[in-house]
């Protein structure tokens, strides 16, 4: 057998139901690899080598006992965004520092439920608020193909964890961009499930209206078992769907004639890199000859998502992070001598420079005389946006587009320029605002090496249709992605 570190969800299940290896020895391996990697990736803001090895035990025992599910004794890496009861989440943030979550979100005990298990808890951009992970208040994660490269963000840590063999899946979520974006960036998949599929009860919310947690895995296959495992209703989510419960893992197979693929003409726009969109094309036109039909189509509106995007995300966010005021979670300055200097110390030092952006640009957004014009008016936009999905969605079964205008970018090269930052989640954003799935999976390299993602997109709960078709290109692209080396590119 392979390295255990090496084989797949699949693979692995298959293996500890054959008793060829069992969790504790899987939990081991994972953890010696976080320990031997790691410092060079620095996805894991905290390993939780204890609990694992505690899991890894109750999930030997559910083998013994005949009641494995797919993802019993299966390590995973957790985004720090997610409640884990008595574990610090910190949101990347100087604000949660020390908080440990007197509950676990629902995601958290249907993988508990179900023997998974957690190896730690996994870096991103302050409170979600980002695309490269460099506004984590601790320190940046590091692209496993070439560590002088951003991971992408705001999950870049779940992203390179999985890249980087420290998981074999790992959670995300996704508000604008950020579990395809750095899916990509990584040569990974990532699914953005649809709004209301994924329970948020305990994700710490940035845009209530946007998020939504969604799995980061090695294929098609692996991503499935993962959603399967963390999708249906949950009455502690008001926005939560009463869908009935599918199968999503037996949709992954190759078969696609009679689909029609959409592309987008807006999302091939001057300036993105030819690489990235020549080989988003070429992939496409795998799916012709794989037998779907490919249609050029339209979503107009789409220039404007980003506008509407920033707008809406930070009103919500303002709203959302209102309760950080030293009070009820985690830091509070020590220096005041009244209620409101607690409250300006605390906010001041505890939140940083990307989220007090947010803040005020929310609030603003949001104050007497402003309302209207801004946070109404991209409320109007999103409708004309959802309105372009569903048109759309009249002439083809999925939309294929790039996820990302180019490949992943220096450490530093966008710190200093939050609109070039914001810009790399042009084509993800308006997924988000439509509350549509979308899924990035590798599909090729750039001349660098770095790994290139192509997004496809489907109607609300259509998720079957986008895991069929997602499997069936990766059938055809067979891309043998090796190993990322974990090294610096010249
Ligand atoms: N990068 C986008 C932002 O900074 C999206 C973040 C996300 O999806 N959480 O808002």
């Amino acid at each position: 057998m392979s390295e255990i570190t090496d084989l797949s969800l699949n693979e692995l299940r298959a293996a500890l139901d054959n008793r060829e290896v069992n969790p504790v020895e899987v939990a081991k391996a994972y953890i010696h690899r976080i320990q031997e990697s790691d410092e060079r990736v620095k996805a894991f803001i905290t390993v939780t080598e204890d609990i694992a090895l505690e899991q890894a035990a109750k999930a030997e025992r559910m083998i013994e006992e005949g009641n494995s599910g797919p993802l019993t004794g299966i390590p995973i890496g957790i985004k720090d965004v997610i409640c884990t009861k008595g574990v610090p989440t910190t949101c990347s943030s100087r604000m949660l520092e020390g908080f440990k979550p007197p509950y676990d979100a629902t995601v958290m005990e249907k993988l508990n439920g179900q023997g998974a298990v957690m190896v730690g808890k996994l870096n991103m951009d302050e409170f979600a608020m980002g695309s490269s992970t460099e506004n984590s208040a601790f320190f940046p994660t590091h692209n496993p193909w070439d560590l002088d490269r951003v991971p992408g963000g705001s999950s870049g840590g779940s992203a390179a964890a999985v890249a980087a063999r420290e998981c074999v899946v790992s959670l995300g979520s996704d508000t604008g961009g950020s579990i395809r974006q750095p899916a990509a960036f990584c040569g990974v998949v990532g699914l953005k499930p649809t709004y209301g599929r994924v329970s948020r009860y305990g994700l710490v919310a940035f845009a209530s209206s946007l998020d939504q947690i969604g799995p980061f895995a090695r294929n098609i296959k692996d991503c499935a078992l993962t959603f399967q495992a963390i999708s249906g209703h949950d009455h502690r989510d008001s926005t939560s769907a009463p869908m009935p419960e599918e199968d999503f893992v037996s949709a992954c197979t190759p078969k696609i004639e009679g689909l029609t693929v959409g592309v987008p003409a807006e999302y091939f726009v001057e300036g993105m890199s030819n690489e990235v969109e020549e080989t988003v094309r070429q992939a496409i036109n795998r799916f012709r000859d794989a037998g779907a039909t490919i249609k050029e189509i339209s979503l107009p509106h789409s220039r404007h998502a980003l506008a509407a995007y920033y707008i809406i995300a930070t009103a919500e966010a303002s709203s959302n992070l209102s309760r950080y005021d030293g009070v009820k979670y985690g830091f509070r300055a020590e220096e005041y001598s009244n209620l409101m200097e607690m409250y300006r110390a605390t906010r001041s030092q505890g939140f940083g420079p990307e989220v007090k952006r947010r803040i005020m640009l929310g609030t603003y957004c949001l104050s007497a005389g402003y309302y209207d014009a801004f946070y109404k008016k991209a409320s109007s936009v999103r409708a004309l946006i959802i309105q372009d999905f569903k048109n759309a969605f009249d002439e083809c079964d999925i939309i294929a587009a790039p996820v990302t205008p180019t490949t992943a970018f220096r450490i530093g090269e966008k710190a200093q320029d939050p609109i070039q930052m914001y810009l790399s989640d042009i084509f993800t954003i308006p997924v988000n605002l439509a509350g549509v799935p979308g899924i990035s999976m590798p599909c090729g390299f750039d001349s660098k090496g770095l790994p290139i993602g192509i997004q496809l997109i489907a109607k609300h709960f259509q998720e079957k249709i986008l895991f069929q078709a997602a499997h069936t290109l990766e059938t055809v692209l067979d891309l043998q992605i090796k190993w990322p080396e974990l090294k610096t590119k010249s």
